[in-house]
């Protein structure tokens, strides 16, 4: 029998005039992630996206694959009939009734989408309902709190389907525009990036690593949790920015107490500078209000003053469990976890300043010559596409 999958998209319906250009996207992004997995047809159908196969090709690895896609909100594999009476009513009666093997009650919703059908929503359903109760005599009819439903769609052809699988929620990626991650070795970022793909943000990523202090090793977990992120951001370029001078200059110069919030200023400019450059409207960071002392609300005043862009925080208000349990849905958890040492980690003060004076902070970093370094770094930047 032949199986497609009927995909609903999610929050669409806000988009008002502007829902095509949502769903074209989506429709695109549908295609990216399932290219390579065999040959299908990806078209636009009424309120929904289907997705069949050319040929005999197995839909279960694409549903898979599908799930991780923003912009979806349901989906669910249906099974495609000719729009014929005898055939809905016997085949498809058939299968409805395999579909409710383990089940003990049922209701059948029908919807009709191509008028010309000759029987409407609510006689399709009864009929339905009335074949599979014909076949297995002791499910019965719950209206209310069924077990299971079986739909029937009428569409360019007759589709039935069960219950939906949830799908990844969010906004179809890109339909946000670009931002700019920064994203270091640990929990947070890696589950920023998935927060704010899930709002439809196409994202590139900075990485500031210290050689010799920060080890190849560092550097190669970054590239693997891009790759872990990958399936939900799609590929992303990944710019590594040379940052062993601007620490060094800070620690010969400034006061031990302000490093790590002038090392944040550094990373602000720098990861706003590449966003610029390559089409960002807006930095992401993996802070948490009052998680370490570099989060605290005036660190964090005195980082978003060096930027002119938003800067976005989707961890701002939860804790670090909550962020965890993300990070382990989404599969980043483990290498996060692994011990490689960060450019934050290499001259940690011992106490640092929670509560920093902005002008206390800018007279110390005024020690140094900002611009110079900056430009240097940036020279010395690579680009890698994961
Ligand atoms: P994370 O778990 O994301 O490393 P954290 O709790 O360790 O966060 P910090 O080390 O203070 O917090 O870093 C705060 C944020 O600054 C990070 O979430 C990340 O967005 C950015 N950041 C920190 N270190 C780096 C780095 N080496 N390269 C790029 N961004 C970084
Ligand atoms: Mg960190």
């Amino acid at each position: 029998m032949k199986k497609m999958i009927l995909i609903k998209p999610g929050e669409l319906y806000l988009k008002g005039k502007n829902r095509y250009i949502f769903e074209n996207r989506l429709s695109d992004n549908i295609k990216k992630a399932i290219s390579g997995m065999g040959d299908f047809e990806v078209k636009k159908s009424q309120s929904a996206i289907t997705v069949i196969p050319r040929g005999q090709e197995d839909t279960d690895p694409v549903f898979q694959r599908l799930q991780k896609v923003f912009g979806i909100a349901r989906l669910s594999t249906a099974y495609i009939f000719p729009k014929d009476l005898d055939v809905i009513f016997s085949e498809g009666a058939d299968l409805a009734v395999s579909l409710l093997q383990n089940e003990k009650t049922f209701k059948v919703e029908s919807k009709r989408s191509d008028k010309k059908f000759k029987l409407k929503s609510p006689e399709i359903s009864k009929l339905m309902g009335a074949e599979i109760l014909k076949r297995n005599g002791k499910l019965k009819v719950d209206v209310n709190n069924p077990d299971r439903t079986i739909f029937v769609e009428i569409r360019d052809s007759a589709f039935i389907h069960t219950n939906q699988t949830k799908g990844a929620g969010g906004l179809p990626l890109g339909s946000s525009g670009k931002g700019t991650l920064l994203l270091s070795g640990g929990i947070d970022s890696p589950v920023s990036a998935y927060l704010m793909a899930k709002r439809g943000l196409k994202l590139n990523a900075v990485h500031f690593t210290s050689p010799p202090f920060t080890s190849p090793a560092a550097e190669d977990k970054v590239k693997r949790l891009v790759e872990k992120l990958n399936v939900f951001t799609g590929s992303m370029d990944l710019y590594l920015v040379y940052f062993t001078e601007i620490q060094q200059a800070i620690r010969e110069k400034c006061k031990e107490e302000y490093f790590t919030l002038i090392m944040r200023r550094f990373m602000m400019r720098i990861a706003e500078n590449i966003a610029f450059k390559t089409g960002s409207k807006a930095l992401i960071t993996g802070e948490s209000l009052g998680q370490v002392a570099s989060q605290t609300l005036p660190a964090l005043n005195s980082t978003d003053s060096v930027a002119t862009m938003s800067i976005l925080r989707p961890l701002i208000g939860l804790d670090k469990f909550e962020i965890s349990e993300i990070s382990q849905k989404i599969d980043t958890y483990d290498i996060s976890c692994e011990p490689y040492e960060d450019c934050c980690t290499v001259f940690t003060p011992t106490h640092p300043k929670i509560n920093p004076k902005m002008e206390d902070v800018i007279r110390e970093e005024q020690k140094l010559d900002i611009d110079e370094l900056i430009s240097k770094a940036l020279e010395k930047t690579r680009k890698e596409i994961i």
